[in-house]
């Protein structure tokens, strides 16, 4: 099977890896990738939102499967362009899509598919904005109807604060505060069969405590030693299923990554977000222990095969990753400086480039992360943080604490 990956983030680094491990996978192309996919791929120029760009780009490497990483190119048709030249492609159409493209178009199919969620209103005016939120009343939730790069949100007591992000976005979803700890689960799906991966927790916040601003995502780990253990076939019955039938009823089924992103509240899992497209950085964590060839399961995926796939094998213990940001980041990034320390298995590359001399560079926000597994969480946790060490990037910065609760055994559902 000759694979082309859409992407060039962390995200894309982890697919990357796995496909290149897939002995089904003859030939990996991945565009624009990143110096650390360079080492399994071969890397071609592409725009990954030009729908037309990456179709013709497929049809030159006569690629069997187009796998789309991020959530951009995905809400801008490249999927459509590609299945159009009938080639087998892994993510959602663009009108599927907008399950993550619009915070108002999910809260409607939740709605319509009994999905439980928060309670939710969309506002366009201050007027409707204030009405929101003495309705909720603190901690206040206000998400950008749009793609913000899990950048969009506020949750903050400050009710000034809220009402400035709602002024700034201009359209906006309040809503309802979920409180309890985070999930995130990936499901593979066709449009009709649907396969879980293990769930994972990530870290938005980019300080240690959860303090600071959101992120695209500081560290996660899997699987969660937590977790109740009828949750995950609770939220394939009660979101998932719901879900995908509800999108096939408007006849635009969602076939490639749904991913999930739930609050297990007091009252059980609640759905605070839907993606089309694997989380990041929790795909680094899932991937390392999926054992089960990552290309035969999204082919499968992308051919509508999924039913006759055969059941996941996944490695014992956990997998850790940690991010390190730039200087600045989220806020404003510094980007060009020297990194050393990380041409090693475990690096994950996310905003890095390399010069014609071979020096490596910073060139994102999240730059790279440390992945690492372990026999348990507390020793894949140890390995990752012994990597991130060795990294050196002047003003970098990560969280101490990833999946340090979970270790510790502090992590609690309300009662
Ligand atoms: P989202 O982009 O919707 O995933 O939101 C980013 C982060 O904001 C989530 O991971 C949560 O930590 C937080 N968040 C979003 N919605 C809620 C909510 N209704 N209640 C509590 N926290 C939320």
């Amino acid at each position: 099977m000759r694979v082309l990956l859409v992407g060039g983030g962390g995200r894309e680094h982890a697919l990357a890896l796995g496909l290149a491990g897939d002995p089904a996978v003859e030939a990996l192309v991945a565009a624009p990738g990143n110096p650390g996919i360079a080492a399994v791929a071969q890397l071609r120029e592409v725009t990954p939102t030009d729908p037309a760009a990456v179709a013709a780009l497929a049809v030159e490497v006569t690629a069997d499967l187009v796998v789309i990483g991020p959530e951009a190119p995905l809400v801008a048709g490249v999927a459509d362009a590609v299945r159009a030249k009938g080639i087998a492609v892994f993510g959602p159409s663009a009108e599927a899509a907008r399950l993550e493209g619009s915070k108002t178009f999910a809260k409607d199919v939740m709605t319509a598919a009994g999905v439980p969620t928060a309670r939710a209103y969309t506002c366009e005016d201050a007027a409707a904005v204030a009405r929101a939120l003495d309705e909720f009343g603190a901690p206040y939730v206000v998400k950008d109807d749009g793609l913000a790069a899990g950048k969009g949100v506020v949750v903050t007591d400050d009710r000034a604060a809220a009402e400035r992000h709602a002024a700034e976005c201009g359209r906006v979803v309040i809503e309802e505060y979920l409180s309890g700890p985070e999930v995130s689960l990936f499901v593979v799906t066709d449009g009709e069969a649907a396969v879980p991966l293990l769930p994972a927790q990530d870290f938005k916040r980019v300080g240690d405590g959860d303090t600071g601003p959101n992120t695209g995502g500081m560290g996660a780990y899997a699987p969660l030693p937590w977790a109740p253990p009828n949750l995950v076939d609770d939220v394939m019955r009660d979101v998932v299923h719901p879900t995908l039938a509800e999108l096939r009823r408007r006849g635009t089924p969602f076939a490639g990554l749904l991913y999930v992103g739930l609050a297990i509240t007091s009252s059980g899992p609640r759905v605070i977000e839907f993606n089309a497209r694997f989380g990041d950085p929790e795909t680094q964590v899932v991937l390392a222990l999926l054992e089960t060839p990552l290309g035969g399961l999204l082919h499968a995926a992308a051919t509508g095969t999924l039913g006759a796939h055969p059941p996941l094998r996944w490695r014992d213990g956990a997998a850790v990753t940690v991010v390190v940001a730039a200087d600045g980041y989220p806020a404003g990034p510094r980007t060009g400086d020297v990194i050393t320390g990380a041409d090693r298995a475990g690096i994950i590359h996310a905003g890095t480039r390399r010069d014609a001399d071979g020096t490596l560079r910073s060139a994102g926000g999240r730059v790279l992360c440390g992945t690492a597994t372990g026999p348990d969480l507390a020793a894949a946790r140890d390995a990752a943080y012994a990597l991130v060490r060795d990294v050196e990037l002047a003003g970098a910065h990560h969280r101490t604490d990833i999946a340090a609760a979970a270790v510790d055994g502090r992590i609690t559902i309300p009662g």
